[in-house]
């Protein structure tokens, strides 16, 4: 061979006594074949096998592994954020004239899908309150065919009846969906409740360092996975092995980091709530609406919870937030930095509620001292309450 063609060719090196405890980054968007045969049968390679690196190499079918045996799943399929991840489940499950019924604390984006996409596209949708329960019946349509909750709901943290809402939809033949992000699969297991689709944003606690986005939904049928998989290779949907490798990575510490991120928010919840004239919205709250739930159905909480300001508040609000030190103001969630976010929700609310038109600040607690962390907030809400 000569020199160009030996740049171009990696020669093989002996692999045999290589042992490392890291996950190698294998990329490619070229898979090549042994043989003619072999590259004309490609098509008929199984859905954990290889043919195009769109599909995945090795290093994403690690993670989509781990991600299983956390959910207690059978397969899982990883996507390049949590809104695709989410997309995904309902263009798997949806056809034209068929309706998803969705909490209406999801994650905003969730009701923009609907609206602007598959509205368009003949689906229909409708959400319901939250922590409704078995009342679900009483929104569910004949051409419901997914049901898409989230608990807690975002920004305000009500908690929803998993098992009640599964047992009604399974009466009926209809699918259901569950984005698990605040919980993570260490805190609650949708698929041991029968929920059929167990959505991660892998961006918040499975990356765990602010710097990746990432989707994850995990199945106990082959014929679902089978379903994501199709839409997602219509769409060309890829997620790049170096970004999984940054997940794989937080993977190994975000047990330790859920437990601490979650104990400090539990602690801090609990003096805000204690010392100030604002609403905490916490599950772990003993008079939050969704405690009994949260007790029952979970082993613990993450490190997210929201404050909902008096009224007369507002106006220093800013002045306040420029003032932190600790915490940086940012939305997304989960990483090692503690972050506050002040959110509105009345533009995605159908139900009535006096918080609604209220500033709801959300705080993501993370790894830096508690006692730092402490000190920043009682600063905050010092100036907040002094006015
Ligand atoms: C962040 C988030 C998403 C979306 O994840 P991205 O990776 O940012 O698209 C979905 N659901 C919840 C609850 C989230 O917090």
């Amino acid at each position: 061979m000569r020199d160009f063609t030996l740049s171009v060719h990696h020669p093989a090196v002996a692999e045999e006594e290589f042992s490392s405890l890291c996950v190698a980054t294998q990329r490619a968007s070229t898979i090549v074949f042994d043989n003619a045969q072999a590259y004309a049968t490609r098509g008929q390679r199984e859905l954990d096998s290889y043919s195009y690196g769109m599909h995945g190499t090795p290093t994403q079918r690690v993670l989509e592994a781990q991600l299983t045996a956390l959910e207690g799943g059978l397969k899982t399929v990883v996507v390049p954020s949590g809104q695709a991840a989410i997309a995904v489940v309902f263009l798997s499950v949806l056809k034209p004239g068929d309706h998803v019924l969705i909490a209406e604390t999801a994650y905003p984006p969730v009701n923009g899908f609907c609206q602007n996409f598959l509205a368009p596209l003949g689906m229909t949708w409708s959400t319901y309150p939250p922590g409704i329960g078995s009342g679900i019946d009483e929104y569910i349509t004949p051409e419901t065919r997914l049901i898409w909750m989230e608990s807690p709901g975002s920004t305000t943290m009500e908690i929803e009846d998993v098992p009640a809402i599964v047992a009604c939809a399974r009466a009926r033949g209809i699918l259901t969906g569950i984005d698990n992000t605040w919980a993570t699969p260490l805190l609650f297991k949708p698929l041991a409740h029968g929920v059929d689709f167990s959505m991660q944003a892998l961006t918040k606690y499975p990356g765990g360092h602010s710097d990746i986005l990432m989707g994850s939904v995990t199945v106990a049928r082959l014929d679902l996975r089978k379903g994501l998989r199709d839409v997602m290779r219509m769409l060309g949907f890829h997620t790049a092995p170096d970004a999984i490798s940054l997940v794989l990575r937080g993977l190994e510490t975000m047990a330790v980091r859920v437990e601490h991120s979650g104990r400090v928010a539990s602690d801090l919840a609990r003096e805000i709530d204690a010392k100030y004239p604002v609403e905490v919205l916490s599950p772990i709250l003993p008079e939050s609406p969704g405690h009994a739930l949260w007790q029952r159905d979970f082993t613990g909480a993450s490190g997210l919870f929201s404050v909902v300001l008096p009224k007369d508040w507002e106006g220093r609000l800013d002045d306040a937030l420029n003032g932190l030190r600790i915490f940086a103001i940012g939305a997304s969630w989960g990483g090692t930095r503690s972050l506050i976010a002040p959110m509105t929700v009345t533009g995605h609310r159908t139900t009535p509620h006096p918080r609604n038109e209220r500033i709801i600040l959300r705080l993501s607690i993370g790894l830096e001292d508690p006692e730092d962390l402490r000190a920043d907030l009682h600063a905050f809400f010092g100036l907040l309450a002094a006015g």
